[in-house]
């Protein structure tokens, strides 16, 4: 068995990024695209905050400089203060490998995983990084970690909050899939289990839920 997790709101709540902690980020890259009016740094902002960066650069066509100005501000981003779920605690006392898959810019994605300090409970990390081309999609790493890991499908078991990323493609796969829920996204009808929080979760469970599918 091994457990592939995702990172953005499952195992803590962007939520917490939502102070002045992008600013300067953001308005290197209001700047750099040469917005002016409030109205157009309004959508920048809700834009940047609902999609993933490849969203960004195919509306706004950012040139390369530009996209590193945002890079060196975003990585002097001060994310000290993020803290995981509380009761993320759960799934790190379940003594089976984890797996940590994220998308996302990897300078951020990376700066996040410190702050929280949970690199050590992964015995691998990968960020599928929009900016990176050819990109290594969740597709092709859940591939790579069922090769690597020698487990049948349904004994690799995703846990995430996106209905349209990790468990749509842990899905595709025949994967064992489960939800956390999310104040922003919605449930995947077909998701194996769909849970509030970690509090519940436990070895048994799991094992369980493998079996229920066979
Ligand atoms: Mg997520």
């Amino acid at each position: 068995m091994v457990l592939i997790l995702d990172l953005d709101d499952t195992i803590y709540s962007t939520g917490q990024l939502k102070t002045n902690i992008f600013a300067r980020a953001l308005s290197s890259l209001r700047d750099g695209l040469g917005l002016q009016n409030p109205e157009e740094e309004r959508a920048l902002k809700i834009d940047l905050w609902n999609f993933p960066f490849d969203h960004i650069i195919e509306k706004y066509n950012p040139s390369k400089s530009v996209i590193n100005d945002f890079k060196i501000k975003l990585e002097e981003a001060d994310m000290t203060s993020l803290i995981p779920f509380i009761d993320y605690s759960r799934i790190q006392n379940i003594g089976i490998q984890k797996i940590l898959v994220t998308t996302g810019i990897t300078c951020l994605q990376e700066a996040k995983i410190k702050a929280l300090g949970i690199s050590t409970d992964f015995k691998q990390i990968y960020i599928d990084d929009p900016l990176l081309s050819p990109r290594k999609t969740k597709e092709l790493i859940f591939k790579e970690v069922l090769k690597e890991s020698a487990c049948s499908p349904k004994e690799c078991i995703v846990i995430g909050d996106n209905p349209d990323s990790e468990i749509s493609v842990g899905l595709k796969l025949g994967m064992t899939c489960i939800q956390r829920k999310s104040d922003t996204k919605s449930r995947h009808p077909n998701t194996h289990l769909y849970l509030k929080n970690f509090e519940g979760l436990s070895l048994k469970l799991l094992s369980d839920l493998i079996k229920s599918q066979s």
